[in-house]
């Protein structure tokens, strides 16, 4: 694979803005030079638009090198890039399995890319020759998603070896929701498939959403070509001081993940026991795709309850299912309680 003919060529050729911050990086007692105001100290300076200290934490928890690490402000904002780095408006496509996460398709729809579903086949499984066949000479990307959101499953290695090592192009892993999973990361292949974007994010497992921190990793010269696109300032002082602090506590994020997991049996069985719920997919993440009689109506009749869940019927291979979310106990409790009463007044 050779980058060059994959990045667009303005992208390729562009000289990236040089902010204060990049020109002048050592230790100084006087900061004359990004017209910052002098006073109000905890906020007055701009971050650094690299991010090194958080990259060095993250590197060590996940055994990579900082270059082959780019902060964003949340996954969404990788997904984004990737289109502006490697897509052609008009002109390039990419390919994506069907159901997934909606963000690829928005994103490909902003920048005027061509977006090309396929369906994933029985009990949303990866089929990897019905993706590479759906490519052409303008593919630049395959967007993968494992586990998958909606469906919740982890895809098959094996198909992602396949599109990886047979697609002359980006390959795009989503693992947003890898720590739920038993399935192992494709971080370790970085050095080895060069053509790899890895996302990952501290919005779920980490229980971070609200300060908006996502990852994408790489080669690093793919990294290279995200630093060059990105806002120069995209993650902020307080997010990055934040999550540098939270990345001390692996161990509190680690019992959370095996509470929500532990959680999920006992909600999958109380699903089960409801007459209305027809079939529960294998989830290898924090939530559970659950196909019922009326995904609308008990959508409805929940939200009068308060409670809300995510709605995923009217989506290819979705049809009446609800996409819920595992909460605590009590949470998942008053939700199994609700769905009872409603599966009584309607179907008795
Ligand atoms: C939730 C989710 C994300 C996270 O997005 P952020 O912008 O990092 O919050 C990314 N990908 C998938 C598939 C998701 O479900």
């Amino acid at each position: 694979m050779n980058l060059k003919f994959l990045v667009r060529k303005n992208i390729y050729h562009l000289k990236p803005y040089s902010c204060a911050r990049d020109e002048f990086q050592g230790i100084a007692s006087v900061h004359l030079d990004a017209n910052e105001s002098p006073y109000n100290q905890e906020f007055n300076r701009y971050p650094d638009p690299l991010q090194r200290t958080l990259k060095e934490k993250i590197a060590e928890i996940k055994n990579v090198r900082p270059s082959q690490i780019m902060a964003g402000n949340g996954s969404d904002e990788a997904i984004d890039l990737v289109f502006r780095i490697f897509c052609e408006p008009n002109e390039d496509n990419v390919v994506a399995m069907e159901p997934t996460y909606g963000m690829y398709k928005v994103a490909a729809d902003i920048n005027n890319v061509e977006y090309r579903p396929v369906q994933l086949e029985e009990n949303f499984r990866l089929n990897a020759s019905k993706l590479l066949a759906a490519t052409d000479i303008h593919t630049k990307v395959i967007f993968l998603c494992s586990p998958n959101n909606p469906s919740g499953n982890a895809m098959n290695r094996e198909e992602i070896l396949t599109i990886v090592q047979n697609f002359n192009g980006i390959v795009v892993i989503d693992e947003a929701y890898i720590d739920f999973s038993t399935g192992p990361t494709w971080l370790k292949d970085l050095d080895k498939y060069l053509n790899i974007i890895v996302l990952h994010t501290f919005s779920k497992a980490w229980g971070l959403a609200s300060l908006r921190c996502g990852l994408a990793f790489a080669s690093e010269e793919i990294i290279a070509l995200f630093n060059k696109v990105k806002y120069p300032y995209n993650v902020n002082t307080l997010t990055q001081n934040k999550i540098i602090n939270e990345l001390n506590y692996v161990d509190r994020k680690n019992a959370w993940i095996e509470m929500i997991l532990k959680e999920r049996e006992p909600l999958t069985k109380a699903l089960k026991s409801i007459p209305m719920v027809e079939k529960i997919y294998h989830s290898d993440a924090n939530f559970l795709l659950v196909k019922v009689k009326d995904a609308d109506k008990t959508y409805r009749f929940l939200t009068e309850r308060g409670i809300i869940v995510r709605n995923r019927n009217k989506i290819p291979l979705c049809d009446n299912c609800l996409r819920i979310t595992v909460g605590t106990p009590d949470e998942n409790g008053a939700l199994i309680g609700a769905l009872k009463e409603f599966s009584n007044n309607q179907y008795q």
